[in-house]
């Protein structure tokens, strides 16, 4: 079934607990929400465990209709003015703005995470937005007068064309906007394939921008899995495509990607270390230590899931993080009492809470241990564990998890922290707590990690530097967002010229010298 856009945003259904609503979730191809393909899957709601939509996954025909309305859109989005298009960013921003609270809650409900952290997700997604609306100064190429007499030399930037982005469960509403909004800005189009387990989001985004003016076929959604990844891995007509999501599938969309040709920038997974040095004070790194390791339940590639301890403040540090997750309140996000959500799946959960135990087999010491804390219904809750004397052989240590389980390394000194951080196979992040700015500046120059904090847990970067990370973290050149996204999503080309009078012109078989 297709329908056109009607008047006004796409607003799932939210389905009462007797299940008596399931809305589909479209694909939005050209315009047109599209809600059948020969395959579907569920979307659960992660706080009671209750079937709330199905979602159509695209065939592979499918995407390649979403792509063909892609390329046919380019030939008029590329040649549309910079002030049109600036105003189409200002227009999204104020709608974003105003259904802020709608969105926060499209992503609680799919996602789970808590309402305020859904709201802050979309705050930070709208930076992307005020930083793609610059566009017509990010734009700008270069010129030179008189390279060579009478011939001057000048750059312009284009757009790349068709592009493929493929987004996370973890922030369906921020990582699309780290993408569509400067690909687009850029002139290109886009078929964005969000993630199957919270995709209402991204056709709510779409729709908005629709709403603020953006032609149909610039920005597609197709819904669905593998198959509309492959779809767009393997179609001439994309030409790039940039990918958030766990390093196996990273590095595989990385690889596929460059064997077709395409530009590609593929951010994996992370495993982040929070150094904390002796002199650090405790209750600000114990406060850090909780909010980072725990908010959104360490549903985060920005999360510590790592506390390297240094000297003698272990034992201290661990009984101020102790005594904090004592009082932290775990439930539905809708509740605007609770600070931590549930879990994406059960199956997650249940794979989150093994590393508990095999942290214990392996000689670790379970200080809380998540399973503890007990909840109803049928949610995707798991409480919040903390795992002590834990070394860098353990899985607890080597694997990404992604759930609410901090571990802590004992180090004694900061050189031997600094070698846990950096023979660490992932560098997304890293941070230090300390009051020295000597060693500080030191940990800024050594570290192995693509974004550091310095007394600060989580240091996403603003929207106007670029967000990325290092080693297996990132497979490709250029991070994402701000000015390393204008430098993806265009191609630059040099144009050379002069004017010369008929009269001097003539033969010369020389290769052009400057004079
Ligand atoms: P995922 O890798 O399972 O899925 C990401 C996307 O790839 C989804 O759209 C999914 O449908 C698709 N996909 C899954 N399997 C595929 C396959 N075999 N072939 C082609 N496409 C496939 O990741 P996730 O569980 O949705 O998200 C969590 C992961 O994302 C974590 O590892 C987290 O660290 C990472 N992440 C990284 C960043 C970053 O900036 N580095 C940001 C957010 C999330």
């Amino acid at each position: 079934m297709n329908t056109e856009l009607e008047p006004g945003h796409y607003r799932p259904n939210t389905v009462s607990s007797s299940g008596v609503t399931v809305a589909v979730v479209p694909h939005l191809i050209d315009g047109k929400r599209v809600e059948t393909s020969d395959r579907t899957g569920t979307v659960f709601n992660p706080a009671t465990g209750e079937r709330q939509h199905e979602v159509p996954y695209a065939s592979r025909q499918q995407t390649d209709e979403a792509i063909a309305a892609a390329a046919a859109a380019l030939p008029g989005w590329r040649a549309t003015s910079l002030t049109k298009r600036t105003d189409v960013l200002f227009r999204l921003r104020t709608l974003l703005t105003e259904h802020r609270d709608e969105i926060a809650a499209v992503v609680t409900s799919e996602h789970g995470k808590v309402l305020a952290d859904a709201a802050g997700e979309v705050a930070r997604g709208i930076e992307n937005v005020e930083f793609a609306a610059g566009l017509t100064d990010h734009l700008k190429g270069e010129y030179s007068e008189q390279v060579s007499s009478g011939v001057d030399v000048h750059s312009v930037k284009q757009p790349v064309g068709v592009v493929g982005c493929i987004t996370p469960f973890n922030f369906p509403v921020m990582v699309p906007l780290w993408m569509i909004a400067s690909a687009i800005a850029c002139g290109n189009t886009v078929v964005l394939k969000p993630s199957e387990k919270d995709p209402s989001a991204a056709v709510l985004i779409a729709e908005l921008f629709a709403e603020a003016g953006l032609p149909a076929g610039v920005l597609n959604v197709v819904q669905g899995d593998k198959e509309a990844v492959d779809a767009i891995l393997e179609s001439p007509t994309v030409s790039a495509v940039s990918f958030v999501g766990s390093t196996p599938i990273a590095r595989s969309i990385y690889e596929r990607a460059a064997v077709a040709g395409k530009r590609v920038q593929a951010l994996g997974g992370a495993k982040n270390h929070m150094v904390v040095l002796p002199d650090a004070d405790i209750a600000s790194a114990a406060d850090a230590a909780v909010s980072a390791a725990y908010g959104s339940a360490g549903e985060r590639c920005m999360a510590v899931s790592v506390l390297v301890t240094v000297g003698d403040i272990a034992d201290d540090l661990i009984s101020a993080i102790t005594e904090r997750i004592g009082s932290l309140s775990i439930g539905p996000g809708t509740d605007s009492s609770s600070e931590m959500g549930p879990l994406i799946t059960g199956e997650h959960r249940d794979r989150v809470a093994s590393y508990v135990d095999a942290a214990r087999e392996s000689g670790a010491k379970v200080v809380v241990d998540g399973r503890e804390q007990g909840f109803d219904g049928d949610g995707y809750f798991l409480g919040v564990s903390l795992v002590d004397a834990v070394t860098t052989d353990m899985s607890v240590y080597t694997d990404e998890i992604f759930g609410p389980v901090l571990s802590v390394v004992r180090a004694e000194t900061y050189e031997e922290a600094l070698a846990i951080v950096n023979e660490n196979q992932y560098g997304n992040g890293a941070a230090l707590f300390t009051r020295d700015g000597g060693v500080a500046r030191q940990f800024e120059f050594d570290v192995e990690a693509g974004m550091v904090g310095i007394n600060v847990p989580i240091p996403v970067p603003v929207g106007s530097y670029s967000f990325g990370g290092w080693k297996d973290s990132l497979f490709g050149d250029a991070h994402i967002y701000g000015p390393e996204s204008v430098h993806f999503y265009t191609r630059s080309k040099v144009v050379t010229s002069r004017w010369p009078d008929p009269a001097t012109s003539r033969i010369d078989l020389g290769f052009p010298a400057n004079g």
